[in-house]
């Protein structure tokens, strides 16, 4: 029950420069995901924790790997029964790569010219901190009906460890609806494109290189592999069509390595192709696998040579209805924060929301603070005045959705 029943509930109060502070003290964390050392997201973890405890909040840290822990909160809205809405961003980052490419310190946390910069500025600490502060201004604003998961999950930027444990836990049964925090550009993406990663292994036969008639050539085979996929991928856009958002399939060769051994009058006996799929709402990955290691196997049979496909990734293209409540109370925070409806997108890889989905069915969309195109780059920046709007637009989208009465439970379409 509501502390004074009948009062108007007050407007959330985002402290819009304390999530600016906390991003900062997150980008100071160099907390790259291939570390290899472990103790990646601890310090980020360390942190938040305290944080947490200093809310007021009740939270658990579960190590899905060593020195790979995952944070999960539930602030309870003490406004009686209601559903569960998660906040959802990760802690990792990617490299910085050559630290001379940049302009700037990549773990500064600097702040010029209104943007805040360094690593995992946009991707994704903005994130992080806008949805802490979104949450803790609602709760600073009065009682709210049902609750609050907040997953501060680890190696988003690796095989998602951080969101399949979490999958698998009793709380993500719970969860009526996930907001992803990645950047998007203002974007509210309600499909994610999919992923397939490929190894197609070459095994030929050596020969001298003054005898290629005695060869059966990886190289060749590789050539006429690379070709094959382009036709795959023609194959694959006119079967699977092309999405509103996500746009048609890619099939790309990434890897394209032919000298075992390495010696220049040796023609070598084996090769490999990397292929890189990327899918749309609607593919059949399975029909779309089996074309590509057919392709592959007869391009290859042209040179004698044998292929072993092995399929190292495989996560489905996501998409949610534009009417689902989650996506619909994210619109509303967007309009009451900017005056106008927001712009639906697609994500253009995957993130920790598609294994919510693929894994627990959880009905997941992606918002956030950041451009788009600027995660991963050098000079990595998220503008100063976003983490604050994203904040308040994640406090109302929290409230409308946990406010806006029962509804049927939909699920995620693949
Ligand atoms: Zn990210």
């Amino acid at each position: 029950m509501r502390s004074s029943p009948g009062a108007p509930p007050r407007d959330p109060v985002v402290d819009a420069e304390a999530a600016v502070r906390l991003t900062r003290d997150l980008v100071r964390l160099r907390t790259v995901s291939d570390a290899g050392d472990g103790g990646v997201e601890e310090p980020a973890v360390g942190l938040l924790a305290e944080l947490f405890t200093e809310f007021g909040w009740e939270y658990e840290v579960t190590e899905v790997a060593p020195g790979r822990p995952n944070l999960v909160a539930v602030v309870e809205g003490g406004g009686g029964d209601g559903p569960t809405l998660m906040f959802e961003g990760h802690t990792d980052v990617v490299t910085e790569g050559r630290v001379e490419d940049w302009s700037v310190d990549p773990y500064g946390g600097e702040i010029r010219d209104g943007r805040l910069w360094g690593r995992g500025s946009a991707d994704m600490k903005s994130g992080l901190a806008a949805m802490i502060h979104g949450v803790r201004g609602l709760q600073l604003a009065g009682p709210f009906p049902g609750r609050i998961v907040l997953g501060v999950l680890c190696d988003e930027e690796g095989m998602m460890l951080g969101a399949k444990a979490f999958a698998a836990s009793s709380l993500a049964a719970g969860v009526d609806g996930v907001v992803v925090c990645e950047p998007e550009g203002y974007e509210v993406c309600t499909s994610a494109r999919g992923g397939i990663r490929l190894r197609l292994d070459l095994t030929g036969v050596m020969a001298h290189g003054a005898m290629p008639q005695e060869a059966r050539s990886p190289l060749v085979a590789g050539a006429r592999i690379v070709e094959a996929l382009a036709e795959v991928e023609g194959w694959a856009v006119r079967r699977f069509g092309t999405h509103p958002h996500a746009g048609a399939v890619t099939v790309t060769p990434t890897v394209l390595h032919a000298g075992d051994p390495e010696q220049l009058n040796v023609i070598p006996a084996h090769g490999m192709v990397g292929v890189d799929v990327r899918t749309v709402p609607g593919t059949d990955h399975a029909e779309l696998i089996a074309r590509v290691r057919k392709a592959a196997a007869d391009a290859a049979g042209t040179a004698g040579v044998t292929v072993a496909t092995t399929v190292v990734d495989d996560r489905p293209a996501i998409e949610i209805g534009e009417d689902h409540p989650v996506v619909a109370a994210l619109v509303a925070g967007h309009r009451a924060e900017h005056g106008s409806a927001p712009a639906f997108g697609a994500v253009p890889g995957t993130t920790d929301g598609t294994i919510l989905t693929r894994d627990a069915g959880l009905p997941t969309v992606v918002y956030g603070p950041g451009g788009k195109w600027i995660a991963h780059q050098k000079d990595e920046y998220v503008e100063v005045a976003e983490i604050g709007e994203y904040a308040r637009v994640y406090a109302a989208a929290a409230r409308h959705f946990l406010t806006a009465g029962p509804r049927e439970s939909e699920g995620a379409a693949r």
